[in-house]
């Protein structure tokens, strides 16, 4: 790739979204974009603008990584390195489509990279999936880690002694886990204060986790499983006949894949383990599919209706299962559909909804689908969506095709997959689509209007005088971490917008 720029001013970029596939792009283009040369031999500089919905950053780091996992969550020294560029700008609390429209950030920068995430659940389709007790996995898991806009969620854990947990990916393993964690394993952590008063007085004593395929065919990962073997308040059981029907079936791509035979391991140890006596229990169920959502005589959840499965290989060589006609019915006063998550559409922005992710190639966003395909996919709570800001040509954009000077990185890119670090190699490849379009002979970047960088900030701060500033949310940081000092937890954390602004801004 050219190291040669096509320009000789700084290139600015708007980065929408402040997690790791944010913060991992915009590190790459501060530190990879130095050194570069302008068209007439100069060296060119890169500026990072990140904007971010919320008054913190870190994404899924701070309200999707479960509280008892403080190790992955140490990776924001990293991208506090980044935040400590002299070429980045942070801009909390400024929502792309309600303070700021797309049409603004292209008159404003060469590229804007969405880096927006997969904020919703997918949701099952079943009756009854609207029943009180019944939560998505993406809902539970923000409000366990103090997400703003989950902080009012009611999530009664005292009127049922059995949850079950929808899908067998690592989301439907931390649900499990936090909801069988000791007070002594929760105390240390950073869950927010309202779940620790919920959890404290919770009633659950098992958790089934439900698979609709087999142990090989599971998309959990070997250390989460075997943490499972872990607690200290409960036993993990597998049913051995159950494991080896779902075994019977010989799954090719599973038996290459390491992770997988592991997995097959690590639940055959836990089908030979007899249970050690222990208050609660975590069971793994495999072949069964949730059909129906069945109210209980108070209207509240009662049950879920469960078909069992066969595997069968379709087309691809792939297993999938197949309905059997059996079923079974588990009572159930709760359930978390774990099944995976969704991205949103964002005003003007191109979006596959049957995806739920933006087109693109590499990176580089595509002209095709529109948001009118986004599939009746609901906005998060609290995201609002204002489609006429002053300036929004509305949905602009080519037949098909590249639109220029405009990205996508991790999950609203490529889906909700993988790993933090998976999202690393992810923004490289963008950033290097990026710095491929910007040299000489690329395809361009976005030609902005006003590149410089006082007046974005000054139309920013017009439209959110509540904007947070990267010291506004270092402020909010040491605020929480004082907090959590005095309680021996890595920190306390502010739920509400209004507490955050406050501390913020010094009050
Ligand atoms: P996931 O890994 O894609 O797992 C989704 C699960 O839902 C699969 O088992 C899938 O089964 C099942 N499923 C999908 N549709 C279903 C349906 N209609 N009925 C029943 N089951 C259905 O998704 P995730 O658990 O949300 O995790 C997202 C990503 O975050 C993953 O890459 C995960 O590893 C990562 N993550 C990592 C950690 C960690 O490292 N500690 C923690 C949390 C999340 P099929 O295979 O049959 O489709």
């Amino acid at each position: 790739m050219s190291s040669r720029i096509n320009t000789d001013s700084p290139i600015r970029i708007a980065v929408i979204g402040s997690g790791p596939a944010g913060f991992y792009a915009a590190g790459h283009l501060l530190k990879d974009g130095a050194g570069r040369q302008g068209a007439a031999g100069h060296s060119i500089e890169f500026e990072v603008d990140m904007i971010e919905r919320l008054p913190t950053p870190w994404g899924l780091v701070r309200s999707g990584v479960a509280p008892d996992h403080p190790k992955i969550k140490s990776v924001t020294r990293i991208y506090e390195k980044t935040a400590a560029h002299p070429r980045f700008r942070f801009f909390g609390n400024v929502a792309l489509g309600e303070h700021v429209s797309r049409a603004e950030l292209l008159e404003h920068y060469h590229a804007i990279v969405y880096a927006t995430g997969t904020p919703v659940d997918r949701p099952l389709g079943i009756p009854g999936e609207d029943l009180p007790g019944s939560h998505a996995a993406t809902e539970f898991v923000g409000w366990y880690n103090g997400h703003p806009d989950h902080t009012d969620l009611e999530v009664d854990l005292r009127r049922a002694e059995r949850a079950v947990v929808i899908g067998n990916g690592n989301v439907a393993i931390d649900v499990a886990r936090m909801l069988v964690l000791a007070p002594s394993e929760l105390a240390p952590t950073d869950t927010a204060d309202h779940a620790l008063e919920v959890l404290a007085e919770s009633r659950v004593s098992e958790v089934v986790i439900v698979g609709r395929r087999g142990p090989a065919q599971a998309a959990f990962t070997n250390p989460e499983l075997l943490e499972l073997g872990e607690l200290a308040d409960a036993d993990v059981i597998v049913d051995p006949e159950e494991l080896d029907r779902a075994l019977a079936v010989h799954d090719a791509g599973a038996a290459e894949n390491i992770t997988s035979r592991r997995n097959v391991e690590i639940l055959r140890s836990y089908a030979e383990r007899p249970p050690a006596g222990r208050a609660k229990r975590i069971v793994l169920r495999f072949l069964l599919s949730p059909v129906a959502l069945e109210p209980g005589d108070d209207g509240h959840l009662g049950a879920v209706e469960l078909a069992r499965n066969e595997l069968v290989t379709d087309a691809d060589g792939n297993l999938r299962a197949r309905a059997t006609g059996e079923h079974e019915t588990l009572p159930a006063g709760l359930v978390f559909r774990a099944i995976g998550y969704r991205g949103i559409p964002l005003p003007g922005v191109p979006f596959d909804g049957r995806r739920g992710v933006i087109p693109n190639e590499r990176g580089r966003v595509l002209g095709l689908p529109t948001d009118s395909d986004s599939g009746g996919v609901p906005d998060a709570p609290g995201r609002e969506r204002a489609e006429t800001l002053p300036g929004d040509p509305g949905v602009e954009r080519p037949e098909s095709g590249r639109v220029r000077g405009e990205y996508a990185v991790g999950w609203i890119k490529r889906g909700p997959s993988g790993v933090i670090g998976t999202n690393k190699k992810d923004a490289q490849e963008t950033v290097d689509a990026i710095f491929a379009d910007a040299s000489p002979d690329g395809e361009g970047l976005n030609v902005p209007g006003t590149p410089a960088g006082a007046a974005i900030e000054r139309l920013l701060r017009e439209r959110q005088p509540e904007l947070v500033t990267y010291d506004g949310w270092a402020s909010i940081d040491r605020h929480e971490r004082s907090l959590g000092e005095a309680a021996g937890r890595p920190r306390v954390k502010l739920t509400r917008i209004e507490e955050m602004l406050r501390v913020a801004a010094g009050d």
